[in-house]
């Protein structure tokens, strides 16, 4: 079975950062939120009387969703708000400030997880507020993951994560990709925002080819895609094999997670891929080799991924024949480097 030669591990690179430099990175959320919530809840609920109505508990990815009820007596709502729980507090994720005593607001459904909501109805002066019972709520993909959820491997040690406060740039090198290849990155890019909520915004083409794990970028740019024949890179000739591409990212040391462990930050990540074997690949991400699979599993290097020995991961080294779709272990480790996390400090 001539399984296809794929990439290469991430690699480490350590950038000294001064402590003192975290500090300034606050995660942009509502401390306190919770107590002075349950304290309005007791004193204030005669004055609005908020009913909610949460259609479900389990949703797939992309499902439209939206939470409804009525905040009674209208005039005296400014705003109703859905807000979840993170772990530096709550969080608003929409607000509406209803005309009516009805309410309806979109429930995020974009990425994988286990969330906690609350509908908090706040009153024009003097009325206080009021703060519905806490719901949760499951976000699952529309297909079923293979294999187990162990089947992941971070690649650092403590966790090595994109700041998910904050969206990460990208930018294109594609004057040697085939047709298709943008639909690709962009394709691969939502399914790793399913899987982690990382936020990727698009900032242009560039004529950058990443040389090196530590790559100088424009400041809007903190990934670069690429393709390249292996003479302009030494990535895709490193360990002197022939891979089909390569992902990786360099990190600092010195961070926290939202729960208080150690982290370090990614701070740059680069994806290239082998422009002379492109031929080798089908477009998109249905059965066969595809570029969208070999995408997917180079951004998970990008993102903090290595490689596991379970073929039914997309982190598994070598390419499958199967739908890119990420496996149970995959989305395990995923999780771990993404947005439910909370931010980095
Ligand atoms: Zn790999």
């Amino acid at each position: 079975m001539p399984f296809s030669r794929r990439v290469d591990v991430t690699r480490r690179r350590r950038t000294l950062l001064v402590l003192a430099a975290a500090t300034a990175l606050l995660a942009p959320q509502l401390p306190g939120a919770g107590a002075s919530a349950a304290q309005a809840h007791a004193s204030d609920q005669a004055r609005i009387a908020l009913s909610t109505t949460w259609s479900g508990q389990r949703f797939v990815a992309g499902e439209r969703v939206r939470v409804t009820g009525a905040a009674r007596p209208a005039s005296a709502v400014r705003r109703v708000t859905l807000q979840r729980r993170t772990p530096g507090g709550w969080t608003k994720v929409a607000a509406v400030s209803p005309a009516r005593a009805r309410y309806s607001l979109p429930l995020p459904t974009g990425w994988y997880g286990e969330f906690t909501y609350r509908v908090v109805a706040s009153g024009r002066a003097g009325a206080g507020r009021t703060v519905s019972a806490t719901r949760r709520i499951q976000v699952v993909p529309a297909y079923d993951p293979r294999g187990s959820a162990g089947a992941h491997r971070l690649a650092a040690e403590p966790v090595a994560r994109w700041e998910p406060c904050r969206v990460i740039g990208y930018r294109l090198n594609t004057s040697q990709a085939g047709p298709g290849a943008r639909k690709d990155i962009r394709g691969a890019l939502h399914r790793v925002y399913q899987a982690t909520g990382l936020r990727f915004v698009y900032r242009g083409t560039t004529g950058i080819i990443p040389q090196d794990f530590i790559n100088t970028y424009p400041d809007d740019t903190d990934l670069v895609f690429a393709w390249a024949r292996p003479s302009q890179s030494p990535l895709l000739t490193m360990n002197g094999g022939r891979p089909m591409g390569v992902g990786g990212a360099a990190w600092a040391f010195g961070f926290r997670n939202a729960d208080g462990s150690a982290a370090s930050r990614i701070d740059s990540g680069y994806v290239v891929l082998d422009a002379t074997q492109q031929d080798r690949l089908r477009a998109g991400f249905g059965r066969g080799v595809t570029r969208g699979e070999l995408l997917m599993h180079e951004i998970g290097h990008a993102i903090g991924l290595q490689h596991v020995d379970d073929r039914r991961q997309l982190m598994y080294p070598l390419m499958q024949r199967g739908r890119a779709r990420w496996g149970a272990g995959d989305l395990a480790g995923l999780a771990k480097v993404g947005a439910n996390r909370g931010c980095l400090s």
